[in-house]
């Protein structure tokens, strides 16, 4: 068997597809049912999922999907950042404005302009980073983004700090991604983009364009000694039902292999950018886009899931209900970006433009609680030690009193009197709903430590 095989086996991807079309409700009703039991699903059963058009069954789909990822998360939304650095690159992707054939200037920032973004999203409240850089060698080589690293945890804005630091960088090998370890990053994450080899081949062309050399970029990580990685695909390169099946394929690889299966999946959709504007024959609409995030969270159901602000704000709330734990607010997508009102040349164009002020207002006003939490990593509960919490669902036992004291932390420092208004009220609910007395008494304790000036405290 070819090494490909052992994660992507196409022919048996579309056998799944054509065996399960047109599912029974029956059917449906009992893959439903085994999803509640958290233990993730078959390759079988994902495959009559994305068969199901009926808008009943799909609202039940949703429905199924919203309680685990509670049962498992809570209700708190994990906000993040990214933080774009460099957009020099050697490769030519038909889908980013990055790509080698757009002349437009590029920018790197230099590691003074590092810290003056960081001092801004610190401003701003963030606490974790995903940094973005473009893969080239000269401009940014691995000591560049070591030394980046290390610059963002050391600038501190007011109370502000960067407590993990997530990176996306290209493919490299796993003397690299040691170095990664060592500078202290929290998730690697590197998406497929596409599962589907052909379509893979005829979108990229470079170093990029070695569809193996991208797929077991995630096992050199792991050598390397990150226990966790991060998975995605561009939707709308080729059909979303297959990549659906390569990334429940990919991440039950990872699991068998090392243990450890998938910390993130991402979902983002094809969206233009300057010099990349795609003629797709793929597109995903909205409606699929839920699918989507319903099926992978019944799927794989530890694995936490990210949405960009590549979505309009109305989709970014439905899917928050059914699946999604992670989010960024307020991203710039070019070198330099924050702080700015022209902007350097974009990896992509965004939908939501809201401030971090508005989408916290929004998602309170979803019932939802806002986390700006980094513990599991700072306590050493990466790889392994948080599967192994996440997949019972113990995990939400850290993750309400932390999302409690990281957003408490920002009502403090960073919010408007309205938000704080209403971010007290969300705190107290939810301050209610921590089952272990002592527990609870802990986060009260901590709460008034936070209001006598101390920070980052965690469980
Ligand atoms: Fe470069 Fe990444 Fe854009 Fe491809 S997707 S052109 S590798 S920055
Ligand atoms: Fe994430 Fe762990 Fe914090 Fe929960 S407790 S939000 S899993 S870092």
């Amino acid at each position: 068997m070819s090494k490909i095989k052992e994660v992507i086996k196409e022919e048996n991807f579309f056998d799944i597809l054509g065996k399960t079309r047109n599912p029974k409700g029956d059917k449906i009703l009992d893959i439903l049912n085994k999803a509640s039991r958290k233990k993730g699903l078959t390759l079988e059963d994902v495959g009559y999922l994305v068969n199901t058009d009926n808008p009943n069954l799909i609202k039940k789909m949703f429905s199924t999907a919203g309680k685990i990822k509670r049962e498992i998360y809570g209700e708190r939304l994990v906000f993040f950042a990214p933080l774009y650095v460099s957009s020099f690159c050697v490769n030519d992707c038909e889908y980013c404005g990055f790509h080698v054939r757009n002349k437009a200037p590029r920018k790197k920032l230099t590691i003074k302009e590092v810290g003056e973004q960081v001092r801004i999203l610190e401003d701003m409240g963030h606490k974790r980073l995903l940094l973005e850089f473009g893969e080239h060698s000269k401009k940014n080589p691995i000591g560049y983004v070591v030394d980046v690293i290390k610059t963002i945890y050391k600038t501190k804005s007011g109370r502000g700090s960067i407590r993990r630091v997530n990176v996306n960088i290209a493919a490299t090998t796993t003397e690299n991604y040691q170095k990664l370890k060592t500078a202290g990053i929290g998730t690697y994450q590197l998406f497929q983009e596409t599962y589907h080899r052909e379509t893979y081949e005829a979108m990229h062309h470079g170093l990029k364009a070695d569809y193996e050399r991208q797929l077991f970029a995630h096992d050199r990580a792991f050598a390397g000694g990150i226990d966790d990685v991060g998975l995605g695909v561009l939707f709308g390169l080729y059909d979303w039902q297959f990549e659906v099946l390569g990334l429940v394929s990919h991440a039950q690889y990872l699991d068998k292999k090392f243990g450890v299966g998938p910390h993130t999946f991402s979902v983002p959709r094809f969206q233009p950018a300057d010099t990349a504007n795609l003629e797709l024959s793929y597109r995903v609409s909205e409606d699929e886009l839920l699918k989507i995030i319903a099926i992978l969270r019944m799927a794989v159901p530890y694995t936490g899931m990210i949405i960009s602000t590549r979505e309009r704000p109305e989709i970014r709330a439905k899917a928050f209900e059914i699946g999604i734990s992670q989010t960024s607010a307020a991203s710039r997508t070019s070198p330099g970006g924050y702080g700015m009102e022209d902007t350097n040349l974009e990896q992509f164009h965004t939908a939501d433009h809201r401030s971090v002020e508005k989408v916290l207002e929004s998602i309170m006003d979803q019932d939802l609680l806002p986390s700006f939490c980094t513990a599991c990593y700072r306590s050493g509960r990466t790889g392994k030690k948080f599967i192994e919490l996440a997949k019972p669902g113990n995990i939400r036992n850290f993750c309400r009193p932390n999302a409690i004291l990281t957003f408490k932390e920002y009502l403090l420092d960073y919010a408007s009197d309205s938000v704080r208004k209403e971010g007290e009220r969300i705190i107290q609910k939810y301050l209610n709903q921590i089952p272990d007395k002592q527990r609870k008494d802990k986060t009260v304790k901590r709460i008034v430590r936070l209001e006598n000036g101390e920070r980052d405290l965690y469980f």
